[in-house]
């Protein structure tokens, strides 16, 4: 080139253009954005404003080889190491599954039971089981100013990844994070959570590629037939649950009804949650009044 400097908003239509050519990628211009964003270090929506400004060669070296992996696939929050859920950013590793917004639906079903049952304010006392990068836990602990929370999953990376999120998003002295199984750790609590594992082990091998091959597989593999996370955690629920508290699954969309019988046989008495695309998401188990 002839001494010219390349622009932001010049690079910026390369990169989507280049990402639209790979077949994996829905969303090439906001994908480029992404990308770009973090290497130039602004927010994604700062970089429409500052079209202008020159990228130099490193940063170009850089914005490149990102753009390589988003074209052979591997998705943007991999590349990136970070997620937005419930408004807060969520470092993540190899060992944790990247939040997805239909997990939402657990802080909207979650919130509102504390809303009904006496408000924000009380002394909480949260459990989330198969925390993974803490997404579900944190946002809760920052809607609830005086709750504590217990964070556990299988994976110790996971643990140490959530840790890290809580601490840097300002909840670290309210939480604790331990590895193993839930059932030797945990203590009564007001409120659990849990997104676990509930995929069909042999329906993991037909996932998108950007399932399958970047998440985490003790995240997605439920069993054979998907349920056995539920089978493990809701006969702790009997221990678990204070007698006023309620436990929110997140669910695939078609095991409501399944779930949802497991929960009544076991005691329990269940309601359901819809998310944004009106699927069932989130089974609500609780003893009701007994
Ligand atoms: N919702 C995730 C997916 O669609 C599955 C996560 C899980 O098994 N908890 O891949």
């Amino acid at each position: 080139m002839s001494g010219d400097a390349v622009t932001l908003g010049a690079l910026r239509r390369l990169a989507a253009k280049r990402l639209a050519e790979a077949e994996t990628v829905d969303t090439p211009a906001l994908d480029a954005r992404i990308l770009i964003a973090s290497v130039v270090g602004m927010a994604p929506n700062e970089l429409v404003l500052a079209d202008y400004r020159a990228v130099s060669m490193e940063e170009i070296t850089r914005i490149d080889a990102l753009l390589e992996r988003r074209a052979a696939g591997e998705p943007v929050a991999r590349i990136i190491g970070a997620r937005e859920f419930w408004g807060l950013s969520f470092r993540l590793e190899a060992e944790t599954l990247v939040p997805r917004p239909d997990s939402e639906t657990v802080i909207e079903a979650a919130l509102g039971f504390v809303d009904r049952t006496g408000g924000r304010d009380r002394p909480l006392r949260l459990i989330d089981i198969g925390t993974g990068s803490g997404a579900l836990l944190i946002a809760l602990l920052s809607e609830l100013p005086n709750a504590i929370g217990l964070g556990i999953d299988l994976s110790v990376g996971a643990a140490r990844a959530a840790r890290a999120n809580a601490a840097r998003l300002g909840v670290g002295r309210r939480s604790l994070f331990v590895s193993g199984y839930f059932a030797e750790s945990a203590r009564q609590a007001d409120v659990v959570v849990s997104n676990p594992p509930y995929i069909e082990s042999a329906v993991i091998a037909t996932l998108p590629a950007e399932v399958r091959d970047f998440d985490p597989r003790l995240a997605l593999d439920g069993g054979v037939d998907g349920l056995d996370a539920y089978r493990a955690i809701i006969p702790t629920l009997t221990r678990l649950l204070d007698p006023g508290g309620a436990a929110f699954l997140e669910i695939g969309f078609d095991q409501g009804d399944v779930v949802r019988r497991l929960a009544e046989d076991a005691g329990f008495d269940a309601a359901m949650h819809r998310d944004l695309s009106g699927h069932d998401r989130v089974v609500e188990v609780s003893r009701g009044l007994l």
